[in-house]
């Protein structure tokens, strides 16, 4: 085995962005496997995917209403029994007691509104995001939140063939 050059060392960004990844395989929703992280001075706060909430039954074990009516992507998330990953991750820091505030929100996907508006009032003031999700709300309150919130888009820089669902 031959030392690792240090130039071969994962950077912060890239090293939570691979998280996300391992992290929303354990997601239970039929239409998208999402994981997000939040992370303060470079640790761990809290990781979720999108599931039922804690101790129900998942979409994957009931069904789920959005997939049998073939709801647009997007539209009628009331009607899906999962908690959001980005809010899961907002709930465990909740429950353990942890500040969201300054907190970097890293997401396999741009947050849809609901998730948005809740990291916003959460005070986490980046986000760190792979796919892109298109959602109009979200987008103007992010733009109208420009100053007190950063919102990027990632690219990885070396592939993901450590990591791959
Ligand atoms: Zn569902
Ligand atoms: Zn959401």
């Amino acid at each position: 085995m031959t030392a690792p050059s240090s130039n071969a060392r994962e950077s912060w960004d890239d090293y939570f962005m691979k998280l996300t990844r391992l992290v929303a395989s354990r997601s239970t929703c039929l239409r998208r496997r999402i994981g997000a992280l939040l992370v303060r001075e470079h640790r761990l706060l809290a990781t979720g995917y999108n599931g039922a909430p804690s101790g129900l039954p998942h979409c994957l074990d009931v069904g789920c209403l959005r997939q049998q009516r073939k709801v647009p992507s997007g539209e009628r998330s009331e009607l899906c029994r999962a908690v959001h990953a980005e809010q899961n991750t907002l709930l465990q820091c909740a429950r353990f007691g942890l500040s969201t505030e300054g907190a970097t929100l890293y997401c396999t996907h741009f947050p849809c509104a609901h998730c948005a508006k809740s990291l916003l009032s959460a005070k986490v003031c980046r986000i760190v995001y792979e796919e892109e999700y298109r959602d109009e709300l979200a987008q103007e309150l992010l733009d109208q939140a420009q100053g007190k919130i950063t919102v990027e888009s990632w690219k990885s820089s070396r592939g993901f063939t450590e990591i791959s669902t």
